[in-house]
């Protein structure tokens, strides 16, 4: 394969997938910053997490609240045109969100969602993934993705 058109097919997968975003940006770095290592987009773990943290078996989603319906957030509304079609599809989503993390929470993931508002508020972020990481340290993990 040549390299634009597999430049080209990569730049669609993000569209698609939704990679890259700038909410998911924000969150690497922080992560970064915080001290964590990690990989990204792991594709033989469920779902495709966005940021993996073997260390810390701690796999970590950044959700739009809107596509993702995050409970009570003012940005997760329920458009007023074509309100079912809409509905179908945002159910889907959360479904396929909810069956995800099961099975990764089955081989002993610990699952953590990181929404699209909470980087308003930075330092509660890091102290809430600085908590999740805690639950975690006395995890042996053995990497086996
Ligand atoms: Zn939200």
């Amino acid at each position: 394969m040549d390299t634009l058109s597999k430049t080209r097919r990569s730049w669609n997968m993000s569209r698609i997938r939704g990679r890259d975003t700038a909410p998911e940006r924000a969150v690497r770095s922080l992560l970064y910053r915080m001290g964590f290592r990690f990989r990204l987009h792991v594709r033989t773990l469920p779902g495709r997490p966005d940021v993996v943290l073997s260390r810390y078996r701690t796999v970590v989603f950044i959700h739009g609240c809107f596509w993702h319906r995050h409970n009570a957030c003012r940005l997760a509304y329920t458009p007023k045109t074509r309100t079912q079609f809409w509905l179908d599809k945002l159910n889907g989503n959360v479904a396929r969100d909810r069956a995800i993390s099961k099975k990764l929470r089955s081989q002993g993931w610990q699952v953590v969602v990181v929404w699209e508002c909470e980087l308003r508020n930075m330092d509660r972020l890091t102290r809430r993934l600085t908590a999740e990481m805690e639950k975690q340290v006395h995890h042996v993990s053995v990497p086996n993705y």
